[in-house]
């Protein structure tokens, strides 16, 4: 299938940064051929495929919004300990969430996934880190989902063996061994890892948390990854209850605790990141590490700001993240954009902390950065994947505002009109063309109430 897009503003998120009022895009299979300003060319190559013309009049294209920090069986318990900072706010989930079965996982992976690709997301993490014994193949259920909804994916296989008997928040009950884990991990990524340009499927090494993890495991863990060539992702540097829990039992802070386990490096990249020192971010910055910036859920559990105007100054690669819906309802990631430069304008650098452009950035090329696959995704230019979205602007939310890319970070939640993931559609007139979201919608509703039921 050809697909050519026009009349549409055109934002590439390119190096360069390069926009167009008034553009093309030309998509062949799951590449991109073509993007440029105005029409696209009357001679199109003739390769005998179908050929479908979309006139994207009142839109704006952007590359496909790359989520980078997730956990999706959470979706079954949203709106729960409302009131709580992090850690008291795990310890009141544990137990519920130490409850869940394949089912569960399968139905909140979907209800995730519909959620986000429906607001634009064509790149999706999620990060698992619970697997009670004999539920099932956990891992696998989401595979499935994302499979069936139609969405890149990484699969960030997590794990916990420290637990409360041994110095750890979360209860023994909820954790595995340190063997098992890594055995665990292993078998996902000769199962289900794929290294090429095009993949839909990838595993990444992820044990969950300084507070949760053996530094035996975060060891073995590094090497693990790198042996098998995959990235490495985990919670960094989070609270000031993380910090000091560090610093209690370790000696250091958490990001000097990283590095003594192998945890900074190119390949790696952390969710939240807000209590660094200035050492800290130089740190990263040296070592390549990259963030996971997830601005409602660090303001939902009162963690703070995260430093992103100082991290992007030092040359740290930062993504967006949704995080878990348990501390981030909304479940959305377009909304992140604008939560991102709102919250970053309350710390230190004020107005000057995140422009509209940056706060795309970090949403498409950030995320396409921190996961490794920027050779294929994050920007839209010839020869990248046909990752694409069309933001419908020229309705009631927007029509005023003459600056896309300000209407869709600033606006409210602008409608998708159009993603492409691969070249394939998956979202037209806001509508998921993968899935029946009501039938999803009623099937998390069962499977919240089942867990709320046996927990
Ligand atoms: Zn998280």
């Amino acid at each position: 299938m050809t697909t050519v897009i026009e009349h549409c503003a055109i934002a590439t998120v390119d190096a360069a940064g390069t926009e167009y009022a008034d553009g093309h895009l030309v998509i062949a299979g799951d590449r991109i051929k073509a993007v440029g300003p105005g029409p696209a060319p009357r001679e199109l190559p003739d390769d005998g495929s179908p050929l479908r013309r979309v006139d994207a009049s009142g839109a704006l294209a952007t590359p496909g919004l790359v989520n980078t920090h997730h956990h999706f069986y959470q979706w079954l318990t949203r709106g729960l300990a409302q009131d709580a900072h992090l850690f008291d706010w795990l310890v009141g989930l544990y137990p519920r969430w130490s409850r869940i079965d394949e089912r569960m996982v399968h139905t909140a992976a979907r209800a995730s996934l519909a959620m986000m690709v429906r607001g634009g997301v064509t790149s999706a993490v999620d990060h698992h880190y619970i697997f009670p014994r004999g539920t099932g193949d956990l891992l696998g259920a989401e595979i499935a989902a994302a499979r069936e909804i139609g969405v890149r994916f990484t699969a960030a296989r997590g794990s916990m063996d420290l637990g409360a008997s041994d110095g750890g928040l979360p209860p023994d009950f909820a954790v595995e061994s340190t063997d098992d884990a890594l055995a665990a991990t292993e078998a996902a990524i000769d199962t289900h890892h794929d290294p090429g340009f095009s993949a839909m499927l990838r595993i990444a090494v992820a044990p969950c948390s300084p507070f949760s993890v053996s530094t035996e495991l975060l060891r073995q863990a590094a090497e693990l990854a790198r042996r098998k060539g995959v990235r490495l992702h985990t919670h960094g540097s989070e609270t000031v209850e993380e910090e000091a829990f560090c610093h209690e039992r370790f000696g250091m802070g958490p990001t000097d605790y990283f590095e003594s386990t192998g945890w900074l490096g190119e390949d790696v990249w952390m969710a939240h990141c807000v209590h660094m020192t200035d050492a800290d971010v130089a740190a990263f910055a040296r070592t390549g590490t990259g963030v996971a910036h997830c601005p409602s859920s660090n303001a939902r559990l009162a963690a703070g700001i995260a430093r992103v105007p100082d991290l992007l100054a030092a040359g740290v690669p930062v993504g967006l993240g949704v995080d878990g819906t348990a501390s981030n309802e909304s479940g959305e990631l377009h909304t992140e954009l604008r939560n991102a430069l709102l919250i970053n304008r309350l710390g230190p650098h004020r107005e000057a902390a995140l422009s509209a452009r940056q706060a795309l950035r970090l949403a498409t090329y950030g995320g396409a950065q921190v996961l490794g696959r920027t050779d294929g995704t994050g920007s839209l230019e010839p020869g990248k994947l046909a990752d694409v979205v069309l933001w419908q602007l020229d309705g009631l939310g927007h029509s005023t505002i003459a600056d896309p890319v300000a209407a869709l970070v600033l606006g409210p939640p602008a409608p998708v009109t159009l993603s492409l993931i691969g070249g394939r559609p998956v979202v037209e007139h806001g509508r998921l063309l993968t899935a029946d979201e009501h039938e999803i919608a009623r099937a998390a509703r069962t499977e919240s109430r089942r867990l709320a039921d046996c927990s």
